[in-house]
């Protein structure tokens, strides 16, 4: 899978994209993949740390639907009793 390597906010992304999905700048096609190895190494770890820091925004986002979806099945239940 081929990547692209925004110069903007110093994401990964898909290579097929021409829009950053995270900062909507343009992404130049290019080096792709060896760009993103060339980069320091302190930066990848800052960039891990960002995507671990997405990823657990996501699963909270995910938790407050299921939140919701409890209270209202509580909800139901209760007013059947
Ligand atoms: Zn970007």
């Amino acid at each position: 899978m081929r990547i692209t390597f925004c110069a903007a906010c110093g994401r990964i992304a898909l290579h097929g994209f021409v829009y950053c999905p995270y900062c909507g700048a343009h992404l130049q096609p290019g080096p792709g993949l060896e760009a993103a190895s060339s980069v320091p190494f302190g930066k990848l770890e800052s960039m891990q740390a960002e995507f671990r820091a997405q990823q657990i925004d996501e699963m909270l986002e995910r938790l407050d639907g299921i939140e919701a979806d409890v209270e209202e099945i509580l909800h139901r239940t209760a007013s059947h009793g």
